[in-house]
């Protein structure tokens, strides 16, 4: 069983501000990103890693850490960029992972029941019950109460069959479909995508005061 994991590291990181995008920022001394690649690194199950990255880092990552990583350009979108990854990593895989550049904190015990589930079903995602109200707003007023009790926040590594990604990447393209993820994209497919508890520790280092949050989360987790 080889696992492939696609790590879509593209963005320009607008929400950040700042010159470095926030994938790049340090966490504990070293990009956000390296400590997501190395992290892969550690299981077994992972055969490949492809990230993708903006062209103008393309043209600076002269070589790749090792030859289970591979650098390729992203595109406009997350999608695209994913897209991209998929398609210059090759075939020769039966699982994939597609993980976000900005979660430094995930559980290799969660990457392996996601794994077990996606073969078992087709697809899965680590997902969190909401916990606050949430209401949809039109002009800045409320317009209605959104019932929370069946919704959940998607985080990463979402893992898939290879041959579902694909379907569903390839279905998506066609019709011109951007999606935001790609538990969202294979779902909208009809593929079974199952959901595995998440993690709170597992943040998307979005903002700014997102990485103050990490840096004091980093040395608990490194104790572990
Ligand atoms: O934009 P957002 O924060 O949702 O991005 C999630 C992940 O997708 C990040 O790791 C970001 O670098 C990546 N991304 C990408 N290519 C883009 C846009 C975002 O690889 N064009």
């Amino acid at each position: 069983m080889s696992v492939l994991v696609i790590i879509p590291a593209a963005g320009s990181g607008t929400r950040f501000g700042g010159e470095i995008p926030k994938q790049f920022q340090p966490l504990g001394g070293k990009p956000i990103v390296q400590h997501v690649v190395e992290r892969f690194l550690l299981s077994g199950l992972v055969e490949h890693i492809t990230v993708a990255v903006t062209d103008a880092l393309l043209t600076t990552v002269k070589q790749a850490p090792g030859d289970r990583v591979q650098f390729v350009a992203g595109g406009e979108t997350r999608q695209q960029s994913v897209m991209n990854a998929f398609k210059a990593a090759g075939e020769e895989y039966d699982v994939v992972a597609v993980h976000d550049a900005v979660r430094p904190f995930f559980r290799i015990g969660t990457l392996e029941e996601l794994i077990d589930t996606a073969r078992e079903f087709g697809g899965a995602l680590p997902a969190l019950p909401l916990s606050d109200t949430i209401h949809a707003t039109r002009d800045g007023r409320l317009s209605a109460t959104v019932d929370r009790s069946n919704l959940v926040a998607a985080q990463t590594p979402q893992v898939f069959r290879y041959d579902v990604l694909r379907d569903a990447l390839e279905r998506a393209v066609a019709e011109k479909f951007d999606g935001t993820d790609e538990a969202g994209v294979a779902a909208r497919y009809g593929y079974d995508v199952r959901v595995v508890p998440g993690d709170p520790h597992n943040i998307k280092i979005t903002r700014p005061e997102d990485l103050a949050l990490a840096e004091a989360h980093f040395e608990e987790w490194s104790r572990e």
